[in-house]
């Protein structure tokens, strides 16, 4: 049997291409395998939002040009840079961009029929194709990741995503709740559905009214769907809305969606207006808490975690600390913060990077310094509550102690119990608050899970980062 190993670098959306990439080929007769010293073949999956992300994976893929295997590079980078990435590096067999992964199995029966290095980086504009869970519900996690859209239209200055995801294509509602509604049926519990700004979405099977607005969005109309035609999700998440797109439809979901998580990842970027205009993201920090505050409003004790960038061009110290102010105003339950690198392609090219690495590392941790202590503070409020937990599996490989999640995203861990299947929802005393997650016990299995495999994640180098809105 022919053996792969997939290396995922980056956000959501890569780990959930690295995912179909893998059902691809295991329908095509690959096992997989942890080592790529074992593979025949070796997918790099790549993310060029950060420089330190592309930096990484051209030394991963130096490191691996010494093995007898098919070296193949997908994902942003490889749709940034195509045939130069061939060029600069003649060891790779093959370049497949975003929208070219279901074309894999194809490629490599090409290679190994001896043809020669290829480069595949086309946007699928006309007919977008959309990378869905194979028929097989036999091997579905407790959560799954499903694609509503691709690409974005929004073209923040920093952000190299337009140009490597390409504009904004999205999937027919139809298709997205089949999809559910099979993960449901394989034993999936939790949907976390996934757009580079999700909260755009709009069903292209439904005609736009004619006096719309050309960005009204349907993602509300879409979460109810899901909610009423998936009965067996017992969690429904998303990932990343775009603030600008947290519309009156959106906040009535969430008051009336009981699924619907309580907490929302909302990127806001920077606390200063002055950067957000340089940033281009299209509202100001007044109007980010609004909405933060509407959310809120809407659903009891919602937690908002957000992305951050430090450092960005003409970043002043009274920018950064309107930053930090605003992470005290809104009172976040986390943040990935990044110090600002300079992506090709972007608008943010004509600023000067003129913030020095040590000042942007120096902002950097003073930014997860506040950070932490408003978490700590928030895991500490739920020490001698009660929350509803669905486990997820073992808190970690032999473990005797289960993780599940609560519905605001923190991790609860609590001792093994033969009624606590994966999948299973459960309450639980909170009775300890670590530094990011809680401990507890099960007073209660309210739902009992179905037999559910762990998903089989491949390698993931870097940490996952929230890219997108
Ligand atoms: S930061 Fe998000 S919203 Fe802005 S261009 Fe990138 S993907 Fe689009």
């Amino acid at each position: 049997m022919k053996s792969a190993c997939l290396v995922t670098f980056g956000c959501q959306m890569n780990v959930h291409d690295s995912q179909r990439m893998e059902e691809l080929l295991r329908a095509d007769g690959y096992s997989f395998v942890d080592d790529p010293e074992q593979a025949d073949v070796i997918v790099l999956n790549t993310c060029s939002v950060r420089e330190k992300a592309e930096q990484k994976l051209r030394s991963e893929a130096g490191r691996l040009k010494r093995l007898d295997a098919l070296l193949i590079i997908t994902g942003c980078v490889a749709q940034q840079e195509g045939e130069r990435l061939l060029r600069s590096m003649p060891y790779i067999d093959a370049i497949l961009g975003p929208d070219n992964l279901h074309e894999l199995p194809a490629v490599l029966r090409t290679l190994e029929g001896g043809a020669p290095p290829q480069v595949r980086a086309s946007f699928d504009t006309d007919a977008p194709q959309f990378l869905v869970h194979q028929a097989d519900t036999s091997n579905t996690p407790v959560s799954a990741y499903v694609t509503t859209m691709k690409g974005c239209n929004e073209r923040c200055s920093f952000c190299i995503v337009p140009y490597t995801r390409g504009p904004e294509r999205y999937r027919q509602a139809d298709d997205i709740v089949q999809e559910i509604q099979r993960l449901a049926l394989g034993g999936v519990r939790e949907i976390v559905l996934l757009g580079q700004t999700v909260n755009s979405y709009r069903d292209p099977s439904v005609p736009m009214a004619a006096d719309a607005h050309p960005d009204e969005s349907q993602f509300a109309a879409l979460l109810r769907r899901i909610a009423h035609e998936a009965p067996s999700i017992r969690r429904l998440r998303y990932t990343s809305p775009h603030p600008r797109h947290v519309t009156p439809d959106l906040l009535r979901a969430h008051a009336e969606i009981d699924v619907l998580a309580t907490h929302v990842h909302l990127p806001v970027q920077s606390g200063s207006d002055r950067l957000l205009k340089r940033m281009i993201r299209r509202y100001t920090r007044e109007e980010y808490v609004t909405r933060a505050n509407a959310l809120r409003a809407a659903r009891a004790g919602l937690t908002l975690t957000t992305d951050i960038i430090v450092g960005f061009p003409g970043e002043t110290d009274e920018d950064f600390a309107s930053t930090l102010s605003l992470v005290d105003e809104v009172g976040f339950a986390g943040l990935f913060g990044f110090k600002y690198s300079p992506r090709p392609y972007t608008p943010a090219l004509k600023l000067r990077d003129d913030v020095a690495p040590e000042l942007k590392q120096e902002r950097l941790l003073a930014l997860f310094e506040k950070s932490e202590s408003q978490l700590r503070a928030i895991l500490a409020t739920r020490v001698g509550t009660r929350q509803q937990i669905l486990i997820e599996g073992p808190s970690r490989p032999g473990a005797k102690t289960l993780a599940g999640r609560t519905l605001h995203n923190e991790i609860v861990h609590v001792p093994e119990s033969p009624q606590a299947t994966m999948g299973s929802i459960a309450t639980v005393e909170v009775l300890r608050a670590n530094k990011h997650s809680l401990e507890g016990r099960i007073e209660s299995i309210d739902f009992a899970g179905e037999i559910a495999q762990v998903p089989s994640f491949r390698r993931v180098s870097l940490p996952v980062v929230s890219e997108g809105a």
